[in-house]
């Protein structure tokens, strides 16, 4: 029988140091980091800090190992995949324990992350043989056109706490299928299940130096040389729409490749002819989806005037009826936010809302205790210089307006400078495909509140980034075009 899967035990199994040419070892420094369990505030563990001198260590491994990396049979890079893809799903448990106590979320969601985060490997172990090129006569007749796809090369990633494991997946499982090699730095908040996942590539064979985990407190005088490396071929960032902003300035100086996933603000349309309790369904979905903390987390609801109380009411009771506390804990719907700043931002931009003319339907205070928690709060009548309306609220509060007709709903949704997800409600198909087509955004979800998909690609438009993760197009973020011509 499988051992019991404990705090402890999942906490002591995690390597804790710098992952570099395929060994553990110390940062140059030898300091450490704390991280933090988000329920409580205690240190949960200690990881690795790394000094820029290590972060250099950690692309010159990258660098040495992508030619061979690059010539491994793709079949066998899809291989490793498929083996580090079932291990995985071996070790859910274990995975879920651990982002459930470094980022705060409950286990049932943390045990979907591992599903959806897992997927990736398991959609580019297939991907990976699946690389073509074409092959054509040219329009004199004379020459012959050859096009081939290589690895870019050693890649930069830097991913965010919210979903520690799928940010991290959803990059790495391209770049190993692609014959990329990489550099990853996991969001200080919560370093812990990306070492787990490097040490559980390590064990199903990936060769030394295709991937290297570096953690660190000093993250700009870290990361920053490494773009500006010439060596580096390409960066991939999720993350906040200004960092993100900041590193296409520091990738300019090389016109490195750059991936962004950024921000998000989705708008959430109810049309009058919506079935409203799927609608309430979805909206439940994609706000209270990692506690808010997404971000494709609906952030303004639209609701047509005539259903708009029956919308509101269905959504305050829901809302109202979740139970917050420690992930771990059985019964636990909502979890604690990741930190103390993240919540305070939350309340403020509910005081900000509330100090505009909105009115609180549920929630709204801060409970008092230890723990970074906020209660689920749905606010009405949100006026549109309120700060939500044009921010990321990052936690779970569902601000709700009304429009009264289609064209009305199309610009408050577009009136926003994100364009990464939305969302609309309505038993008309026509009207559906229309407003989708008329949405400024990347991905549009129709009568279903999470659009998140390996087979598909995710990705925005505007100020939510460039590049698109998933599906058919995501392994092209890592492949360049080669073209050869041939006179005959
Ligand atoms: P963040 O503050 O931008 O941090 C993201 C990552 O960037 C972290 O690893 C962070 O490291 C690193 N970073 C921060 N400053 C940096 C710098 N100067 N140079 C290099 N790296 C730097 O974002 P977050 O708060 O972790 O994540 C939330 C944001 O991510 C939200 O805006 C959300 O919408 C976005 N997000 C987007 C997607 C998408 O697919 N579009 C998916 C998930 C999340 P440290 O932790 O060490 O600061």
């Amino acid at each position: 029988m499988a051992a019991a899967v404990t705090q402890e035990s999942v906490l002591e199994s995690v390597p804790t140091g710098l992952f570099i040419g395929g060994r553990w070892r110390e940062s140059a420094s030898g300091d450490r980091i704390d991280v933090h369990d988000p329920s409580t505030g205690s240190v949960l563990a200690t990881v690795a800090d790394a000094t820029v001198e290590d972060g250099r260590a950690a692309l010159d491994a990258a660098v040495a190992a992508q030619a061979d990396w690059a010539r491994t049979p793709p079949r066998d890079r899809g291989e490793l995949l498929r083996s580090a893809f079932e291990l995985i799903s071996e070790r859910a448990e274990q995975f879920a324990m651990l982002m459930t106590l470094e980022m705060g979320k409950t286990l049932a969601e943390s045990r979907g992350e591992v599903t959806y985060g897992s997927e990736f490997f398991r959609w580019f172990s297939e991907e990976a043989v699946r690389i073509g090129g074409r092959y054509a006569t040219a329009p004199n007749g004379a020459t012959r056109l050859l096009t081939t796809k290589q690895p870019v090369g050693p890649t930069l990633m830097i991913t965010p706490w919210n979903f520690p494991l799928a940010m991290g997946t959803r990059k790495i499982g391209p770049a190993i299928a692609a014959g990329c090699t990489m550099v990853v730095k996991p969001a200080t908040q919560t370093p812990l299940t990306m070492l787990a996942l490097a040490d559980l590539l390590r064990e199903v064979g990936l060769p030394d130096g295709v991937l290297n985990v570096v953690t660190t407190s000093h993250t700009g005088d870290v990361m920053e040389p490494l773009i500006r490396d010439p060596r580096l071929r390409k960066l991939t960032f999720t993350g906040s729409t200004p960092v993100g902003r900041t590193l296409m300035e520091q990738a300019a100086g090389g016109i490195l490749r750059v991936s962004m996933e950024l921000g998000g603000n989705a708008p959430f349309l109810v049309f009058e002819d919506a079935d409203v309790d799927k609608a309430v369904e979805g909206a439940m979905l994609a706000k209270m989806r990692n506690m808010g903390e997404a971000c494709t987390a609906a952030n303004r609801f639209y609701v047509h005037a005539s259903v708009a109380e029956e919308f509101t009411s269905k959504l305050t009771q829901r809302m109202g009826a979740l139970t917050v506390g420690r992930g771990t804990e059985q019964g636990v719907d909502v979890g604690p936010l990741v930190d103390e700043k993240s919540r305070d931002k939350v309340s403020s931009l509910v005081q900000d809302a509330v100090g505009k003319g909105a009115r609180v339907l549920v929630g709204g205070e801060v409970p008092s205790g230890a723990g970074w928690f906020y209660p689920p709060t749905v606010i009405a009548d949100v006026p549109p210089d309120a700060e939500m309306a044009k921010e990321e609220i990052f936690g779970p509060v569902a601000p709700v307006s009304t429009f009264t007709d289609d064209d009305e709903a199309v610009r408050l949704a577009n009136d926003t400078e994100y364009g990464l997800v939305a969302y609309l409600f309505t038993r008309d198909v026509s009207r559906a495909l229309l407003v989708a087509e008329a949405l400024e955004y990347g991905m549009v979800g129709v009568n279903q509140g999470i659009v998140s998909n390996p087979a598909a690609p995710f990705g925005g438009v505007k100020s939510s980034g460039v590049g698109r993760e998933g599906g058919f197009e995501g392994i092209d973020e890592y492949l360049e075009t080669k073209y050869i011509g041939l006179q005959l």
